[in-house]
């Protein structure tokens, strides 16, 4: 009888405490599908898999989305367990190093989760070709960093730095010949600054 009643507990505070992630999950996909949201110009998801999930999760894609034969995106992304908790506590990443040009990875892996964001929201919007996604999305990433919680000029940096660091060694069909200040693909062509 002891034996149970201790069983009892523990899978009582099992389940209590898978609940408290499943809560925070449910939390924290809200959170990343209205920036994602705002970006498609539509209501769209975005899905973080659940903690059994992650653990089986072998795709190795830091995020998705899923075109139908007609070209029409769904409704949502599916993130990987690793961009999903980047994005959780991209809050807490010290950007300034940035400004003092002595970051490391752990700074470029942040920044890069918070781009990705921005590209899935890119596809969900519709579009489907990787450059052009790609370029729309190196300029939405401090949009993005700053809706998580970091600083404005520090987010500027951020988005700034990945365009420099990241996108020259990106696969070259995530690289548009359209993707430069003044060009085709700049959405503030009023601005000199870009991305
Ligand atoms: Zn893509």
């Amino acid at each position: 009888m002891r034996v149970i009643a201790v069983l009892l507990v523990v899978v009582g505070g099992l389940a209590a405490l898978g609940f408290a992630r499943h809560e925070e999950r449910v939390r924290e996909q809200d959170q990343l599908g209205a920036i994602a949201s705002d970006l498609a110009g539509r209501k769209v998801g975005v899905r973080c898999p659940s903690f059994v999930a992650s653990l089986v999760d072998t795709r190795g894609e830091a995020g998705s989305v899923q075109f139908d034969d007609a070209g029409r995106p769904a409704n949502h992304t599916d993130l990987s367990p690793q961009t999903c908790k980047l994005l959780r506590d991209l809050d807490s990443v010290d950007f300034s190093c940035i400004g003092r040009g002595d970051c490391g990875f752990t700074q470029f892996a942040a920044g890069w989760a918070a781009h990705t964001l921005a590209h899935e929201a890119f596809h969900l919007r519709g579009f489907q070709d990787e450059g052009v996604t790609e370029c729309y999305a190196l300029q939405n990433t401090a949009f993005v960093a700053e809706r998580l919680g970091v600083p404005t000029q520090q987010a500027q940096n951020l988005q700034a730095w990945l365009y420099k660091r990241g996108y020259p060694n990106e696969p070259t069909e995530y690289q548009s010949p359209q993707c430069y200040d003044g060009g085709p693909l700049d959405l503030r062509p009023q601005q000199t600054r870009f991305p």
